[in-house]
C-alpha cells in the first residue's frame, strides 16, 4: 500500500537531502523555503478525520473467546481473523455490481476447501454485512449464524481431515461500513462507490470480509475465479487473466495462490491497454482515456522495473501484470497482478512501490500483520533502489537523510515489529523499514544480501513467511548471526 501522506514525507526528505539539511543560508527569494517545512513530529499515515476510537487493541475477552472456538487462524496481532479448521483452495465469486446501486450487490461465492481437522462439524468464515439468502454445504442446506464478524456454519455431516467440501453462499443487500483498527487513511474498508460511477475495493489488512465471505488472513491463500456482471458500458476488472467478456459478464481467473486482502474487483468505463515488458511479461492496464498521458508517464519505467526485479528476486510469478486507474483519494494498493493506482498518485515512485509488492507481500506474504515493516519497508526501499540504480552515492546520501530525519524526530529505536494497530501504516513502518533494510544490506554485503532474498523467494514462494523465517534465510546467506541487528530494529533499543 502507498498513500499520499507517506509520499509527501518521502518527497520532503528528498528535498531536505537535496538542500543539504540546512547547510548554509536559504537564498533569499528561494521559491521553495524547504528547510522550514521540517515537521516537529513525524507525520503518520493516519487521517485524523477518522474516528479516534481505533487506537485500542481488540477486546481481550472477545479475542480469548474467538480463539477458544478455533475461530482464529492464530495471528496474535490480529486474532479476530481467520480459522484453522479448513484450507480454502478456490473462491468463485459471482456478483452483480452496478455503480448506480450504491453499496448494494447480489450474488454468490462458491468455496472449494478441504477440512484441516478431524470431525469438523462447525466452521467459521469472516463476513460482515449483507443478507444471506441461502447457504449450501456439499449441495445440502446448512444451518448458520452470525457473531462478531464471523459467519458460523454447522456442517450437515462432520468432515474428516483432508476431506474436500464445497460451500455455496448466496447473499445480497447492503455493505457495512466500519473503520478498521489498523487503517486511518480510509473511513472503512471493503467496497467503495466513487463519485465518477466506478466501484473499487480496498481490503488491506482486514477488509475483504466486508465484501465476500472468506478465511480472511494471508495464511490461507487460494486461487480465484470472478464472474462479474455489470450494466452495459461498464467494464469489470479483477485479478489474473480476462478469460471472457460476453453479455456484460466479465470472467477473470487467477490461477496462483492469493491472500484474500489482495483480491479485487473494479467496475467502470475503462479502456484496456496491452503491451509487454522488454523481456516479454504480458502487461494490461485499465485506464481512463482522459488521463492516459499522465498514466503512461507514471508507469513507463515500471515496464523495465518488472524485468529488473525478476533478475534480482526471481521471475515475475504470475500470468500478467498491470495497473487499474481509480479515483481512490490518497491510496494505491498492490492487488495481485492488477495494482490499484490512484489518479492522484500518478508518479513513478508509487508505480514502482506497488510493483515491488508483487514480490514483497504478494508472492511471499506476511505470516502476521504485525510484520508489516517487511511489506512496506521493502516496497519503499525498492522504489529508492530503482530511482538510484545508476547512482549508489545518491542512494547513500538519500538514506543518510532519512536516518537523520528519523533521529531528529526521535523515531529511531522504536520497535518496527508489532506497532500499535493505529500505527501499522505509519510513516515509520515505511521509511524506518526501508532504512533497516538498507543497513541490513550494508551489514551483509551485496552478494549475500541479494542471494539471501533470492533464497527467501524460492523457499516461501506463494506462501507466507514470518520474521523469524526471513531472518534465518538471511543469516544462512550471510554465514553469521544477525540476531543483534534484528533485535535492535524489531524489538527496539
Ligand atoms: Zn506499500
Amino acid at each position: 500500500m502507498a498513500n499520499i501522506k507517506l509520499l509527501g514525507l518521502v518527497v520532503m526528505v528528498g528535498l531536505l537531502v537535496g538542500c543539504g539539511f540546512g547547510e548554509g543560508p536559504i537564498v533569499e527569494g528561494d521559491p521553495a523555503p524547504r528547510v522550514t517545512i521540517t515537521p516537529t513530529s513525524l507525520p503518520t499515515a493516519v487521517n485524523t478525520a477518522v474516528p479516534a476510537n481505533t487506537t485500542t487493541s481488540p477486546d481481550t475477552a472477545v479475542v480469548a473467546d474467538i480463539v477458544a472456538g478455533e475461530r482464529s487462524i492464530g495471528d496474535s496481532y490480529a486474532p479476530e481473523l481467520g480459522n484453522t479448521g479448513y484450507d480454502v483452495l478456490r473462491y468463485t465469486i459471482q456478483l452483480n455490481l452496478d455503480p448506480a446501486l450504491e453499496y448494494e450487490l447480489d450474488g454468490a461465492v462458491i468455496i472449494d476447501a478441504v477440512a484441516a481437522l478431524d470431525d469438523l462439524g462447525e466452521m467459521s468464515l469472516d463476513f460482515i454485512g449483507f443478507e444471506i439468502d441461502e447457504l449450501l454445504a456439499n449441495g445440502q442446506p446448512a444451518d448458520f449464524r452470525r457473531e462478531e464478524g464471523k459467519l458460523i456454519i454447522t456442517l450437515p455431516e462432520p468432515l474428516a481431515s483432508e476431506e474436500p467440501f464445497q460451500l455455496t453462499i448466496r447473499y445480497q443487500g447492503e455493505a457495512e461500513q466500519e473503520p478498521s483498527p489498523y487503517v486511518g487513511f480510509a473511513s472503512w474498508l471493503g467496497l467503495f462507490y466513487a463519485q465518477d460511477d466506478t466501484i473499487y475495493i480496498l481490503s488491506e489488512p482486514d477488509g475483504s470480509r466486508y465484501w465476500f465471505p472468506n478465511n480472511d488472513h494471508p495464511r490461507d491463500k487460494a486461487t480465484y475465479r470472478f464472474e462479474i456482471t455489470v450494466p452495459e458500458g461498464n467494464t469489470a476488472v479483477a485479478n489474473g487473466r480476462l478469460v471472457s467478456a460476453e453479455n456484460n459478464t466479465f470472467i477473470w481467473e487467477h490461477n496462483y495462490p492469493m491472500a484474500s486482502y489482495l483480491a479485487t474487483i473494479v467496475v467502470g468505463d475503462y479502456e484496456r491497454l496491452e503491451g509487454q515488458s522488454p523481456a516479454g511479461i504480458p502487461l494490461r492496464d485499465y485506464i481512463f482515456p482522459a488521463s492516459q498521458s499522465q498514466f503512461e508517464r507514471a508507469t513507463a519505467s515500471s515496464r523495465e522495473a518488472i524485468d529488473w526485479m525478476s533478475d534480482l528476486f526471481g521471475d515475475y510469478p504470475y500470468e500478467e501484470f498491470g495497473f487499474v486507474s481509480v479515483h481512490a483519494p490518497g491510496v494505491s494498493l498492490e492487488t495481485q497482478t492488477m495494482v490499484l493506482l490512484s489518479t492522484g498518485m500518478f508518479d513513478e515512485q508509487t508505480a514502482v512501490h506497488e510493483l515491488a509488492h508483487m514480490w514483497f507481500g504478494d508472492w511471499v506474504s506476511l505470516d502476521s500483520w504485525g510484520e508489516m515493516w517487511r511489506n512496506e519497508g521493502f516496497a519503499t526501499y525498492l522504489s529508492f533502489l530503482w530511482e538510484y540504480r545508476d547512482d549508489p552515492d545518491g542512494l547513500e546520501l538519500y538514506m543518510e537523510g532519512i536516518r537523520a530525519f528519523l533521529e531528529d524526530n526521535n523515531e529511531l529505536g522504536k520497535p518496527l515489529r508489532n506497532p500499535p494497530p493505529a500505527e501499522l501504516f505509519s510513516a515509520y513502518t515505511y521509511v524506518g523499514g526501508a532504512l533497516m533494510i538498507h543497513e541490513l544490506r550494508q551489514e551483509m554485503g551485496d552478494d549475500a544480501f541479494f542471494a539471501g532474498l533470492k533464497n527467501y523467494f524460492q523457499q516461501y514462494a506463494h506462501g507466507t513467511a514470518s520474521d523469524e523465517e526471513f531472518i534465518a534465510v538471511m543469516e544462512a546467506a550471510a554465514s553469521k548471526s544477525l540476531a543483534a541487528f534484528f533485535s535492535r530494529w524489531l524489538e527496539g533499543e
